[in-house]
This record gives structure tokens, sequence and C-alpha cells, in this order.
């Protein structure tokens, strides 16, 4: 690192997933000089483009959280940048359904979660009016969550990439960060193995599922500080012929919250799919198991009891970058600028599982609240 010249920045934003983009333009309305590094030939090409692209309203997660809280706020903030942009959307809600009179207790324990978490507009429905809405669903009873919706992703991180070049954001692709050293006052970054340098004041870390390792370049030690990521995939399977559906149908989620079930979700020309199921893994391979078929026919039928196994098909996964292992306690969202270990100005996006996509505009607006007081 020592001889070469480097590019001077006054922020660095590492990662162009929908998180990255995010906090790109966000910061480009406040600061000048912002680089956005992605080692990808192009925008959101991991977990921002392999998942359900549900705009969760923010019922489940643990109340306080970040989760909780940049889930709602980050919800309104996005329908409310879909509408003024033109960014396709639509506000189809989400059923979640109860198989008997236990998961009707949990239905109700979910209403109260959501109201603590302000989702105020839940409604409990009896089997009955489950039935209207969705005839071939089968339920004992139903939570509606009428401000659940779908979103294009891609449009959605086009346009906000577009958002911060038009700033005056550098974004570069093809261009991974390698090594990274703090002098004291700025970081020195090698991008691909040395290939070029850069100078930045301030770094934002927002590489998804190499977020851990990472931090680790400039020295964090990420076992101590929980850190490390487990990589937990989540498959997809769709239906030919398709089923007749009007809103996303989840059953009752698990307790430890590891993932919703598997729900049928719906995209914006109307296709459906099913997934995500669960499964820790210990490298990143997005080909899903066709062997999985039976497992996913046994979870559907609790609720679509019509679903014929033949008329599943293989479809795809995403890989969520998670902080809690196996069985373990729901983790929240780590948000942090890193003083504290004695880096002034680096800022660690890690863990950053779902609902990253709902929150992205919230999680940027927290990243500029930790920055502003280090760029005065
Ligand atoms: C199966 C599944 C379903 C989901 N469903 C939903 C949902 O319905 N609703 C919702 O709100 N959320 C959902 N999520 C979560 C959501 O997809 C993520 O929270 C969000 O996409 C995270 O965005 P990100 O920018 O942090 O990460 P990513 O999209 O992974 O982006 C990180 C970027 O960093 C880049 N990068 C990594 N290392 C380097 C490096 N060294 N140098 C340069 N660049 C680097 C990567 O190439 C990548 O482009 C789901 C996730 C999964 C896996």
């Amino acid at each position: 690192m020592a001889h070469m010249e480097r590019h001077p920045f006054n922020i660095t934003i590492i990662g162009a997933g929908v998180v990255g983009l995010a906090i790109a333009e966000e910061l480009s309305r406040h600061f000048d000089s912002i680089l956005l590094l992605e080692k990808n030939e192009s925008q959101g090409q991991e977990t921002s483009s392999r998942n359900s692209e549900v705009i969760h309203a923010g019922i489940y997660y643990p109340e306080g959280s970040l989760k909780a809280s940049l889930c709602v706020e980050g919800r309104k903030l996005l329908y409310e940048a879909c509408e003024k942009r033109g960014i396709p959307h639509k506000r189809i809600g989400k059923l979640i359904v109860a198989t008997g009179p236990d998961e009707e207790e949990a239905l109700l324990g979910l209403q109260a979660k959501a109201q603590n978490n302000g989702v105020d507009d839940m409604l409990f429905l009896s089997g009955r009016v489950v039935h209207s809405l969705e005839p071939d669903v089968i339920a004992s009873a139903g939570l509606l969550s009428p401000s659940t919706g779908i979103i294009d992703s891609h449009s959605l991180m086009r346009a906000l990439l577009a958002g911060s070049t038009g700033n005056g954001v550098t974004a570069v692709f093809r261009s991974a960060v390698t090594g990274a050293r703090f002098d004291g006052s700025r970081y020195d970054l090698e991008v691909n193995n040395g290939e070029y340098l850069v100078s930045s004041r301030v770094v934002v870390n927002s590489a998804g599922l190499q977020s851990d390792r990472l931090a680790a370049l400039p020295g964090i030690d990420i076992d101590r500080e929980g850190y490390r990521l487990k990589l937990c995939k989540g498959s997809y399977f769709s239906a030919t012929p398709q089923p007749r559906l009007r809103h996303l149908v989840y059953p009752v989620p698990t307790p430890k919250h590891e993932g919703l079930g598997v729900h049928a979700t719906l995209d914006l020309a109307g296709r459906v799919r099913f997934g995500p199921d669960v499964e820790y893994v210990d490298a990143i391979d997005y080909r899903v198991d066709e062997g999985k078929r039976d497992a996913f026919h046994a979870s559907i039928l609790t609720y679509l009891p019509l679903l014929v196994k033949e008329s599943l098909n293989p479809d795809m996964s995403g890989i969520r970058p998670k902080l809690q292992g196996p069985g373990e306690d729901i983790r929240d969202f780590v948000i942090r600028e890193e003083s504290r270990l004695g880096l002034p100005g680096w800022v660690n996006l890690i863990g950053i599982e779902s609902p990253g996509l709902t929150a992205c505009l919230a999680i940027a607006k927290q990243v500029a609240h930790l920055i502003e007081p280090l760029m005065e």
C-alpha cells in the first residue's frame, strides 16, 4: 500500500445492494465527495435480488429493536418514495392463517406484538371471512395486515443508483475492497488486491454476506464483537398451474423466528412463489434442491389443501446474513459507528437480513445520523 497514489474521498460506501444504495443516496443529500464500491458488475446481484420483495408491516420483531422500528419507519418512507418516484409496488395485504385453536392464540399474540411496534391496522378475521377473501385457503382464523405490500426491488435499486449518481456519488463496479487500514485520521482501502487505493475519512461497510469479513479488515475482532455471520439459505418453489391467490398468505411463524414459514408470495406480475425455507449452510450455493419438494408440499397443504405436489418446481433461492445460529435467539441488526473500538468513522452494517429491503431508507437515515457529528 505504501507508494501508490490514493484516490481521496470523504465517504466510501462498500456494497451496492439495496442498503448501500439507499445510504449512498441519503448521504449524497447532505455530504459531498462520496464513493460507492461494488465488487460485482452491477448493483443488487446478491441478497437484494434474491428475496420475497415484500414490504413488511413490522409485525413480528422484538419491541424496541432496530428491526421493529426501522421496518415501520422504512415501510412508510418506502411507500412514499414508490408513489413519488413511480417505482412499481402494490399494497396487496398479507394474511397470516391459523389451523386451529393453538395457532389462533398465537395470532392474538402477534396482533398485540404488532400493536406495540406501531402496526395498528391488523384485523382478526374468522375462518369464514378468510374463506371469502381467499376461497382456496383453509384456516380456522386469520390476521390481515393491510399495510403489507410488494415492490419491484430492481426498479427501486435503479432509482436509488440514479438518485445517488445524480447527486454526484461516484459509483464504481468490479471493485472489491480487499484491505483496510486506519492511519489515525483516515482509512486506506485497497481495491482488487492492490489494483488501486482509496483514502477515505468515513467508511460504510454495507457488504451484506461479506460484511463480517469486511469488518475484520481494519482489525475488529469479529468473534469478540459477535459479528460473525451464519449463512442461512432460503429456497423457493413455484407452481404450475398457478394457485389462485390475491394476498400474501403466511402460516403462523415459528417461535425463534428463524424464518416466517413457507409462505405464498406474489410478485407484481401475479406469479406465486412458495418459500423461503430455513437451511443453515456453510457456503454460498444458490441451487435449489428438488428433494425439498415433499417438505414444501407438506407445509403448503396446511393452508392450501388443493395444491398438487407434482405442480411444484424448484425456483430461486437467497441467503440470509444471520447473526444468530440455528436455534439461537433472534439478534438485531448491527448498525454501529466504531469509535469505541478505536475506529472513528468506520460504520458497520452487519446481519441485515429481513426486513432489510423494507427498512433500507430508514437504515440510510440512521447512518446519516451516525456520521453527521464526524463531518462537521
Ligand atoms: C430469502 C430471503 C427473503 C427475503 N425477503 C425479504 C422481504 O420480503 N422483505 C424484506 O424487507 N427483506 C427481505 N429479505 C432481506 C433483504 O433481502 C436484505 O435485508 C437486503 O437485500 C440486504 O441488502 P444489503 O444491501 O445489505 O445486502 P446485499 O444485497 O447482499 O448487498 C451487499 C453488496 O455488497 C457487495 N460486496 C460484498 N463484499 C464486497 C467487497 N469486499 N467489496 C465491494 N463490494 C462488496 C456485494 O457484491 C453486494 O452487492 C430477504 C432475504 C432473503 C435471503
